[in-house]
């Protein structure tokens, strides 16, 4: 009984805070190292996650904004130049401010949609909308 009262706490411990559902949104940082002459980045699936958007799209627009070739790789994006991690961090910034984020509220929570034909962003948090580029 001891011990399963043990395992149980262990348990709960591991389980995040309630509170970070709340928590303001933070753009995700890349965690990056380079090999060569070239920058791998491990994380972008996270990133990708985080920011409820396709890895490819992102990576699409980290290599134009890079003005560099890359590919993904077994799950590992890589850029086919060596790259300061925040360099990279800078472009993710970009790319959440212009494609994830809310201008109007600010909140993270929405959706690419086409509105009269053109690629809109849509929050699903305030109904705000606005036309973004496409990629
Ligand atoms: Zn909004």
């Amino acid at each position: 009984m001891d011990e399963y009262d043990l395992m149980l706490e262990r348990a709960i411990k591991k389980l995040p805070p309630m509170a970070t559902r709340h928590q303001r949104f933070e753009i995700p940082k890349i965690s990056s190292f380079i090999e060569g002459s070239r920058t791998i980045i491990k994380n972008l699936g996270d990133i990708a996650n985080a920011l409820h958007r396709p890895q490819d799209e992102i990576f699409t627009f980290l290599l134009k904004e890079l003005a560099s070739r890359g590919d993904i790789e077994k799950g590992r994006a890589i850029i086919e130049r060596p790259m300061k991690d925040e360099m990279i961090n800078d472009k993710i910034k970009k790319y959440t401010n212009e494609f994830v984020l809310c201008k109007e509220c600010g909140k993270p929570d929405t959706k690419i949609d086409i509105i009269e034909g053109h690629t809109a962003l849509r929050c699903m948090a305030c109904g705000a909308w606005r036309f973004v580029r496409k990629i």
